[in-house]
Parts: structure tokens; C-alpha cells; sequence
């Protein structure tokens, strides 16, 4: 693999790859010894109106507006091959982009290329109407269509399967797409974009623009013929995106930042709650928004299970991203690592004790951090309070249910939460009580494609997957027929 070649990465617009109208290129950096990478198009408004023009003209002119749905699954269920076809480039890039260990990275394609498939199944079965007739009078009948230009705005932390997550749907449903990936991860959507062109996609169906958030990604949120905004990241940009899409009155779709508890009680199974949470905070190096970043344990417990984590964090392969033993890998960038390092240095005013692993000196260029617990910290500490996104636990102890459930809820974000207890009734009690869009009750975060997925407060607005993305992605449009006369208003017609 290792003979891909990272070239200069360009936006792929009306079916071509392109320099951006500016000329201008920004550096990708390379989060194991931060190298420049590769250099990308950096993509400003005029790069944005002329793929939003292409999205356009693909919808409203066709031949995508136009196409059958049965002749839209089949480039569907192509671009399902490609990424396949391609899995081993595309898991290579991914860890090669953001740091992300291979062995983890590995199945993203194989997921990627099921949820088109799974959109393509559930366009099929769903892309049809209902007919009501009403009073014998009338016929309604119900449509479902797609609603134009798409705006895809979307992070680097497991960029492709989030940027498939939401180009899958979008594209089944009948949207035309403009991607705005992340700054700091763009190989893997230029990747996707390339699959795209290979599965033979009519010139500006899809299209990416490559770029910074409040340049490329505001533009697009402004844009008037831009119809939705799917985003996924930081809590504060949503909220960014959700004033600046107001003038325009787009359909807006929200995943956002967590500080999600998994939640220990003194009679839960114990290694299993174990590997769960560390592997729930530790995997894809911590930057993951279901990370289970707070821990709260039962008292009597608290000792051995703190003991019990640190001999595993202690034992965590630190390493290269493209070693498959690696276990925890470099974060995306510099800044990121900074900001990381800063809170450690906040928890260590804050929590009793800030026990780390370690870190080989071989890897010092890169952007490690070592798996990190915050022990005896208290849920109101910043550390317990904000987003850290890096391989790093407040472990914080509890006595009862009621005191775990009002800290487990005393938080602004809402996304996700583990019960471990082997109490059933009181795993369910505590999972309705807990203010977050998910519960796993012990078990670990896996989930199927038709369970939906998203967070409740500052977490996010809506759900992505399942039928929650085919709504989103579709507009319901009813249409009245009379069969038979009817009484109809006969306004102007009395007066002499
Ligand atoms: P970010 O908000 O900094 O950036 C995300 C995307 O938004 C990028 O493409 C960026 O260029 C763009 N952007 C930034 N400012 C913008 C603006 N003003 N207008 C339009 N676009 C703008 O997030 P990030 O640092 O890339 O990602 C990490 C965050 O994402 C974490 O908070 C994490 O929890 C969250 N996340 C949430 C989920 C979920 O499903 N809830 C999944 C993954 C990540």
C-alpha cells in the first residue's frame, strides 16, 4: 500500500478535478511526524457558487432529477463496489490523513459500502407514494422527492465514514451534492471522489470543495440555491451554521460534541465493563463524539477498577498509525494536540491524580498524546464538564442511582451513555432518566444501520441513519384529485 501516491489534492467540480478559481493551495500535514503531506486546493466562494451552479443544473436539468430510481440505484450500488474494490487504499489514506490506527480504519470501507447499499434497499421499498381516497370525492396521493442541492459540511475524526453517511442517503434519495470536508482530512473525500467519477455519476451529481470552515464552509451554508445543511462537528460551529443558514430557511440536520458517562455500578460484570470503556475512550485515538469521557464508578468498587485501568493503560500500544498492532495513534493536528495537552495540564490543577501511559520516544515528531485517566475528579471540574476529543477519562466515583443520574445528566451535551449493571430494572430506569440520544446497557457502542443515531441538547438536532435520513434527505408532497364534482366557493359571481 504503501505504493499510493498522496498527489496534490484538487475540488472536484461538474464531473472534473480542478484548481480552485483563487489558484491558492493550503498544506496537509502528516499527524505522525508533521511533515507536509500533500498540498490541497483551498476553496473560497467562487469555487462554492460553481459547484453549487453544477449541483444545480444536475437536478433541475437532469440527467440525475430525471433518472428513474431504478436507474439511480445501479451508479448506487457501483459506487457500494468501488468502495470495496478500493477498501485497502481507502483504510491506508484514512490513517495515513488523521493518525487513525489501520487495524481500526480497516472496516470503514467494508461499513461505507453496506450503507449504500442499505439506502439503496430502503429507496427502493420507500421511494413510493400512498393514495388516500377521501369521502369517495377525492383521491390524495403522496409523493416522496428529493430536495435539490445538499450541502455536506463534515469533520476529520472517521471522515469517510461520516462523509458516506451522509453522501449515501443524500445521492439515493435523488439530491445533487456539494461536500465541504475537513480542512485537516481531506484524502479520503478526494478518494471518494474519485470512486464517484469511476462509477460513471453524471457530471455535477456530486461534487467536493476543498477548503477552511468559515471561507468554503460558510459560503455554502449562505448559498440560496444550497436547500439543506447536513453538518457534523463542533457544537459551537452548529450553532454558527444554524444562524447563518436562517436567512435561507434551509432543512438542517445537527451532530454534535459529546461528554458522554458510561456509568459502573459495584454489581455490573466488571471485565466486561472493563474492555468496554477502555476501549469505548482509547479507540480512534479518543477523537471520537461517542466517547465515553466521564466515568463514573460505584464507591466499593472504585479502587480495583481504578487499578484494574491503569495496568491497561499502561499496557496500550502507543505507536504508528500503519502498524497493525498500534492500539492508540497520533491526534489530527498540532493545534488539536495542543489543546489536548492544555487540559491535561487543567486536570492537573483540578482531579487527585493524572496517571498517563507512555509513549515511545521514536514517536516524539508526532502529535501523542498517551492514554491518560483523571482520577477523583469531580463532575463540575472543566475537565469533566468539556469536550477534550483525545484519548482522555475523568473517572469520577458516585455512591447511589440518584446522585450518578443527576451528574450523568448535569452536562450540556447529550449524545451518548453506557449503564453497566447487572440490576436489568434499574439499567432500563437509568436509561430512559439519562438525557442523551443513545443508551447502551452493558454493552459496547455498536449499531446496526437502521437504528438511528444523534444526540439530544447541545449534541445536535435530529437523527442520521435508518429512515431518519431517507425523511431527512426527501420531501413528503401530497396531491389532490376530485373524482367527482364538488361544492366549490363561487366568489364574483353574486354581486349585480
Ligand atoms: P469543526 O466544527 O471544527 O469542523 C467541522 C466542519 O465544519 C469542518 O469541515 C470545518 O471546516 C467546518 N466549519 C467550521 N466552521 C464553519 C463555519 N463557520 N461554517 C461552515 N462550516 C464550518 O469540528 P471538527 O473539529 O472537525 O470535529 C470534531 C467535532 O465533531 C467534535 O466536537 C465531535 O464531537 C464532533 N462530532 C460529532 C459527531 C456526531 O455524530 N454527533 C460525530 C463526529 C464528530
Amino acid at each position: 500500500m504503501s505504493k499510493v501516491r498522496v498527489d496534490r489534492v484538487l475540488h472536484y467540480i461538474n464531473g472534473q478535478f480542478v484548481e480552485g478559481v483563487s489558484g491558492k493551495r493550503f498544506e496537509n500535514m502528516n499527524p505522525f511526524n508533521n511533515q507536509v503531506l500533500n498540498e490541497v486546493a483551498e476553496g473560497f466562494k467562487e469555487d462554492i457558487d460553481l459547484a453549487v451552479q453544477a449541483a444545480r443544473k444536475a437536478f433541475d436539468q437532469g440527467p440525475w432529477g430525471k433518472m428513474s430510481v431504478t436507474d439511480r440505484l445501479k451508479y448506487i450500488l457501483k459506487i457500494a463496489d468501488l468502495i470495496e474494490t478500493y477498501s485497502e487504499e481507502l483504510s491506508y489514506l484514512e490513517s495515513l490523513d488523521t493518525g487513525l490506527p489501520i487495524s481500526q480504519t480497516k472496516k470503514m470501507a467494508a461499513r461505507a459500502a453496506e450503507n449504500f447499499r442499505f439506502y439503496a434497499e430502503m429507496v427502493k421499498s420507500r421511494m413510493v407514494g400512498e393514495a388516500y381516497q377521501v369521502d369517495g370525492d377525492f383521491i390524495n396521493y403522496t409523493i416522496h422527492k428529493p430536495i435539490g442541492v445538499a450541502g455536506l459540511i463534515t469533520p476529520w475524526n472517521a471522515p469517510f465514514m461520516l462523509e458516506t453517511w451522509k453522501v449515501a442517503p443524500a445521492l439515493a434519495t435523488g439530491n445533487t451534492v456539494v461536500l465541504k470536508p475537513a480542512e485537516w482530512s481531506p484524502l479520503t473525500a478526494n478518494k471518494l471522489a474519485e470512486i464517484i467519477h469511476e462509477a460513471g455519476l453524471p457530471e455535477g451529481v456530486f461534487n467536493v470543495v476543498h477548503g477552511f470552515g468559515e471561507t468554503a464552509g460558510a459560503s455554502l451554508v449562505a448559498h440560496p440555491n444550497v436547500r439543506l445543511i447536513s453538518f457534523t462537528g463542533e457544537t459551537t460551529t452548529g450553532s454558527e451554521i444554524i444562524k447563518n443558514s436562517a436567512d435561507t430557511l434551509k432543512k438542517i440536520s445537527m451532530e454534535l460534541g459529546g461528554k458522554s458517562p458510561a456509568i459502573v455500578f459495584a454489581d455490573a460484570d466488571l471485565e466486561s465493563a472493563l474492555d468496554a470503556v477502555v476501549w469505548g475512550i482509547f479507540s480512534f485515538n479518543g477523537e471520537r463524539c461517542t466517547a465515553n469521557s466521564r466515568l463514573f464508578l460505584q464507591k466499593p468498587i472504585y479502587d480495583t477498577f481504578v487499578e484494574a485501568l491503569k495496568e491497561r493503560v499502561s499496557n496500550i500500544v502507543v505507536g504508528d498509525p500503519m502498524d497493525e498492532s498500534t492500539e492508540v495513534g497520533p491526534l489530527i493536528h498540532k493545534k488539536h494536540w495542543q489543546n489536548v495537552m492544555n487540559y491535561i495540564d487543567i486536570a492537573r490543577a483540578e482531579c487527585a491524580e493524572v496517571f498517563s501511559g507512555s509513549i515511545p520516544d521514536a514517536y516524539r515528531a508526532g502529535n501523542y498524546v498517551a492514554p491518560t485517566l483523571l482520577l477523583n475528579c469531580h463532575n463540575q471540574m472543566r475537565v469533566a464538564q468539556e469536550e477534550i476529543f483525545g484519548p482522555v477519562m475523568a473517572v469520577i466515583p458516585f455512591d447511589t442511582e440518584e446522585e450518578v443520574l443527576q451528574m450523568a445528566n448535569d452536562v450540556r451535551y447529550g449524545l451518548a451513555a453506557y449503564v453497566w449493571t447487572s440490576d436489568i430494572k434499574r439499567g432500563h430506569r437509568l436509561a430512559q432518566a439519562i438525557e442523551s440520544g443513545m443508551v447502551w446497557i452493558n454493552s459496547q457502542n455498536t449499531r446496526d444501520l437502521r437504528i438511528p443515531f444523534g444526540g439530544t441538547k447541545h449534541s445536535g438536532i435530529g437523527r442520521e441513519g435508518g429512515h431518519y435520513s431517507f425523511e431527512f434527505y426527501t420531501e413528503t408532497q401530497v396531491i389532490h384529485v376530485a373524482i367527482e364534482n364538488h361544492h366549490i366557493p363561487k366568489f364574483g359571481k353574486t354581486k349585480k
